[in-house]
C-alpha cells in the first residue's frame, strides 16, 4: 500500500471510527483508485475522493410499533443519501438485526459505483432498520413498515430518493411501504421500485439481480470462449438473488449444487433442478421455513452452521451477505479448481479472499458490477413509471442483458492487465468513479 493510500485511509478511519464495513469498502476502492487519481491531476486537486466518502445526508429516526400482543416495540430507521452527482438517490432498504450506520454507509458507498456503471441516471443511497422480519406475523411486518414510512416519506420522492428492496425487504414489505406512502403523501408515483406489476412494478424486477449476475458470468465466460453448459456452481443464500441466479444457471445448463441460509447449507450432487427450486421458492417466500427442509425432502446432505465453499465447483456465487467468504474459503475453492467467483451479494468476499483470487488469476467479479442488474431494472421501472407505461418481459430482459454486457465492457476498459488477465475489481472501480468525478467537477464544489 503506498503512502497516499495509507494517509487517505487513516483520515477516513479517524472520521468514521468503528464503522468497520464502511472502512473496508472505502479501503478496497481507494486502493485501486488512488494510483489512477495520482495520474489525473484534475481529480486529485479537486478532492473528489475526499468528498464522495462523506454522505450528502444521513437521516436516523425512531420507529415505534405495536406487536400482536399489544406491546410497544422500538427500532431504529436510517436513510443514507450518499451521492446525487448523476441522479436522484437510489438504493435498497435492508431490514435485519445487524443493520447499523456503518453497514448502510458501506452499502451506499458501493452503490455510487454500481449505479454509475449501469449507465443510467441514478445517484446512490441505502437505508433500512435493525428490524428482523423473521418470525413476525404479516400484521406485525405491516405495522412496522407503516411506522417506518411515516418518517421516511418526508425524505424520499420520485425525483429525490427512490428506495427499493434488499435483505429482508421483498415484495410484501415494498407493498406495505408503498401503501403508507400513498396515504400520507396523497400521491401515486414511482417513489419505490420493486412494486407489484399490477401497481406500477416492472416485469423482471424480482429476477433482475440473479439473472443479471448470470448474464455477467456469461460475459466472463465468453472471454475464454466458454459457456455455462455442464459447469458445477455453488451458491450461498436462498433469498431473492440466490433463487433467480439458480434459476438462470439451470436454464443455461449448469449444475447448481448448493444453496444456504443463515443456519446452514444443502448439498445436492445431482443438482437442484427446476422443480426442486420451486420447492425452495415456496419454502422461502411463502412458508418462510429453513433450507434444512430441502435436505429432508430430497434426501441429500445438510451442513448445519457451515457455508458451501468446501464443495468442489467451477463457479462460486456468494449471494447471501457481506464477508461470508473468507481467506480459508478462498484457498479451498482455489485448491478445488474454481475459475470464477461472481458476487451476487454486496462485499461477500473479504479483502484477503479477493487478493487470493486475484493472485491465483481466478476471474473475480465484484458485486458492484456483477449484481448491478437489480438496480438497473429498478432504473427501468422508474422510466416506465415516468412514461406511465410498461414494457414487455422480453423488452426488459433484453435491456437487462445489454446493460450487463455494457458493464462488462466498462470493466474491461480499465481492468485489462498486461498478461491478459482481467482485474474486474479495478476496472469496475475506475469506470464507476470517472463518471461520478466528471459530473461532480462540472457541478462545482458540491
Ligand atoms: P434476501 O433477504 O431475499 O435473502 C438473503 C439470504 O441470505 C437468505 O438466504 C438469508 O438467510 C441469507 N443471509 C442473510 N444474512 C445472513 C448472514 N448474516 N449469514 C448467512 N446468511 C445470511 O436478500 P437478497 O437476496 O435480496 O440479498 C442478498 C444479497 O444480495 C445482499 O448482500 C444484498 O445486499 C445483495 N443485493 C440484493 C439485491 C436485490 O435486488 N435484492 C441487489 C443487489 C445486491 P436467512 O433466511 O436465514 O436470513
Amino acid at each position: 500500500m503506498n503512502e497516499s493510500i495509507r494517509h487517505f485511509i487513516n483520515q477516513v478511519k479517524i472520521r468514521n471510527a468503528g464503522e468497520s464495513e464502511f472502512l473496508q469498502a472505502v479501503t478496497e476502492v481507494a486502493t485501486s483508485i488512488i494510483p489512477f487519481i495520482e495520474s489525473e491531476p484534475r481529480y486529485r486537486n479537486s478532492k473528489v475522493l475526499e468528498r464522495i466518502v462523506e454522505p450528502e445526508r444521513v437521516v436516523i429516526f425512531r420507529v415505534p410499533w405495536l406487536d400482536d400482543q399489544g406491546e410497544i416495540q422500538v427500532n431504529r430507521g436510517f436513510r443514507v443519501q450518499m451521492n446525487s452527482a448523476i441522479g436522484p438517490y437510489k438504493g435498497g432498504l435492508r431490514f435485519h438485526p445487524s443493520v447499523n450506520l456503518g453497514v448502510l454507509k458501506f452499502l451506499a458507498f458501493e452503490q455510487i459505483f454500481k449505479n454509475s456503471l449501469t449507465g443510467l441516471p441514478m445517484g446512490a443511497g441505502k437505508g433500512g432498520a435493525d428490524f428482523d422480519p423473521k418470525g413476525k406475523s404479516d400484521n406485525e411486518v405491516m405495522k412496522f413498515c407503516q411506522s417506518f414510512m411515516t418518517e421516511l416519506y418526508r425524505h424520499v420522492g420520485a425525483d429525490i430518493d427512490i428506495p427499493a428492496g434488499d435483505i429482508g425487504v421483498g415484495g410484501r414489505e415494498i407493498g406495505y411501504l408503498f401503501g403508507q406512502y400513498k396515504r400520507i403523501a396523497g400521491a401515486f408515483n414511482g417513489v419505490l421500485t420493486g412494486k407489484g406489476y399490477e401497481w406500477g412494478g416492472s416485469l423482471i424486477r424480482p429476477e433482475a439481480t440473479g439473472y443479471g449476475l448470470i448474464y455477467f458470468v456469461e460475459e466472463i465466460l465468453k472471454t475464454r470462449e466458454d459457456s455455462l453448459v455442464g459447469k458445477k456452481v455453488t451458491i450461498s443464500g436462498s433469498g431473492n438473488v440466490a433463487q433467480f441466479a439458480a434459476e438462470k444457471c439451470i436454464e443455461k445448463g449448469a449444475r447448481v449444487l448448493t444453496m444456504s441460509d443463515s443456519e446452514g447449507f444443502i448439498y445436492d450432487p445431482s443438482g437442484i433442478d427446476k422443480e426442486k427450486l420451486e420447492f425452495i421458492k415456496e419454502l422461502k417466500n411463502h412458508t418462510r421455513g429453513r433450507i434444512k427442509k430441502y435436505a429432508t425432502k430430497y434426501h441429500c446432505e445438510y451442513f448445519a452452521g457451515e457455508r458451501p465453499w468446501k464443495i468442489k465447483c467451477d463457479i462460486a456465487l456468494p449471494n447471501a451477505t457481506q464477508n461470508e467468504l473468507e481467506l480459508s474459503d478462498a484457498r479451498t475453492l482455489i485448491k478445488n479448481g474454481v475459475f470464477c467467483v461472481a458476487e451476487g451479494a454486496n462485499m461477500p468476499c473479504t479483502p484477503e479472499a479477493v487478493a487470493a483470487f486475484n493472485k491465483a488469476k481466478v476471474y473475480y467479479a465484484p458485486g458492484k458490477a456483477a449484481n448491478a442488474g437489480g438496480v438497473a431494472v429498478s432504473g427501468l421501472e422508474m422510466s416506465q413509471n415516468s412514461q406511465r407505461y410498461s414494457w414487455t418481459r422480453t423488452e426488459v430482459d433484453n435491456k437487462l442483458k445489454d446493460i450487463m454486457c455494457e458493464i462488462h465492457q466498462r470493466c474491461l476498459k480499465y481492468g485489462k492487465e498486461t498478461d491478459g488477465h482481467i482485474n474486474y475489481e479495478r476496472g469496475a472501480n475506475i469506470s464507476g468513479f470517472v463518471k461520478i468525478a466528471d459530473s461532480m467537477l462540472a457541478q462545482g464544489v458540491v
